[in-house]
């Protein structure tokens, strides 16, 4: 392998990504170089992060946190800086060569934009980015010459077979899920589904947000629309299969109806590495596939009536325009009441589509338009849970 060393930016370290981010990088040998961190309220990781990675900077996204925080802890040699701006100056940064998207939700678009902006490599595992604004995100990134590696696992395997044919070629891709941990809850089952049923994840230790999103297949229907922006396909090429074991990522079917896939034990390490990495492969961290062993992989079709989410997913990957920011900041905003025990879990998926149902459609909207719909969706639903 060639000495690939290369400086990253991880926005967004003390999350589940974040956190496997930096286990790649310590199982790199120094190849992966850390120039920044960035968390928003667990600061106290933040500085052991810093302590054992000893970036240049580290970002402390929210104020009033970082300013009641001892930081006496910080490394000598690490810098701080507080607040969005401090998260635009580190993803633009002449020294970074990548920039690690793990923030959860709308908020980590700027970051990602600001970074596609300046011409950066851009390992994208926060998918909200591409649901709100998948085209302008595509078309900056284009213009630019930045490239988008994905680090979501379904697409970090479509990515990966897509490369075996030739683009005209392609049947379609289909994203594998596992089904979470109600595939087998009838819908009356679902109807008394508790905070910590549904944060019990069979097969990925994920954080919260993504957790309840696979508990609904609202993460699947965000897939679809990032898959429909990420790969430019229409969603009608796009399809969903359950497989419980989560060992097959996704696979890419060919004209002649051979099908390719991506195999490995569920460990985001390796879609992150291979992010980080790509075009190379090289030994990490993440399980191997033991195949001395006896192995099941089951395939069924999904199940749209008990989960409606998908349903929702591909009307928004088709309708395009403002819909993907209406429906993600919406399902933000329902997760949190959700988590925050407001509403009942069955009740998720009617919020997001009753706020769809009425936004003002824009079939080309601008950024700005998306930022302000993202604030508008979050309003609607405070009012939808308590009118
Ligand atoms: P976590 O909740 O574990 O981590 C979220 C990270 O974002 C933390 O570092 C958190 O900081 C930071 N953050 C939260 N709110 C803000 C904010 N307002 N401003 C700035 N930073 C903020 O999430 P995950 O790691 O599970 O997921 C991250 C992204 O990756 C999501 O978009 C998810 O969909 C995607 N993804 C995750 C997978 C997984 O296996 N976890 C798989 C595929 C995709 P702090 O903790 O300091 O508050
Ligand atoms: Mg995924």
């Amino acid at each position: 392998m060639s000495e690939l060393s290369r400086s990253i930016a991880i926005l967004g370290s003390t999350g589940s990504i974040g956190r496997s981010t930096l286990e790649v990088v310590k199982e790199s040998r120094g190849l992966l170089q850390v120039f920044a961190l960035t968390a928003n309220t667990n600061l106290a990781l933040l500085c052991q992060q810093a302590a054992e990675f000893q970036p240049q900077w580290v970002v402390a996204t929210d104020p009033a946190q970082a300013e009641r925080f001892d930081w006496s802890a910080l490394p000598k040699g690490t810098k701080l800086l507080i607040g969005q701006e401090g998260v635009q100056q580190i993803a633009t940064a002449a020294e970074v060569d990548t920039v690690v998207a793990a923030v959860v939700g709308s908020v980590g678009l700027t970051g990602t934009w600001a970074a596609l902006e300046a011409g950066k490599a851009v390992a994208l595992a926060n998918k909200e980015t591409l649901v709100m604004a998948g085209p302008l995100v595509m078309k900056v990134a284009a213009k630019r010459q930045a490239k988008i590696l994905p680090v979501d696992s379904e697409h970090s395997a479509v990515f990966q077979a897509l490369a075996c044919g030739r683009r005209e070629d392609l049947r379609r891709i289909i994203l594998t899920a596992s089904g979470g941990p109600f595939r087998r809850h009838s819908a009356q089952q679902m109807q008394t589904v508790t905070v910590q049923d549904a944060l019990a994840h069979p097969t990925w230790q994920m954080g919260p947000k993504i957790t309840i999103d696979s508990a609904t297949m609202m993460n699947k229907a965000l897939e679809i629309i990032e898959a429909r922006w990420l790969f430019d396909l229409p969603p009608n090429q796009i399809d969903v299969v359950i497989h419980p074991q989560s060992i097959v990522h996704s696979l890419v079917e060919f004209k002649d109806g051979s099908v390719l896939a991506q195999l490995s034990p569920p460990d985001m390490k390796l879609p992150i590495q291979y992010a980080l990495t790509w075009p190379e492969r090289r030994e990490g961290p993440a399980k191997k596939l033991d195949l001395t062993k006896s192995l099941q992989l089951d395939f069924e079709p999904p199940d749209e009536d008990r989960f409606p989410a998908l349903r929702l997913g591909r009307e928004v990957a088709e309708a395009g325009g403002t819909a993907g920011a209406v429906l993600n900041a919406a399902n933000e905003a329902a997760v949190a009441a959700f988590l925050a025990g407001e509403i009942p879990f069955l009740k998720i998926v009617p919020a997001c589509q009753s706020v769809l149902a009425h936004h003002p459609f824009d079939l080309s909207p601008t950024l700005e338009e998306l930022l302000r719909l993202d604030i508008w969706a979050r309003q609607e639903i405070s009012r939808w849970i308590c009118p």
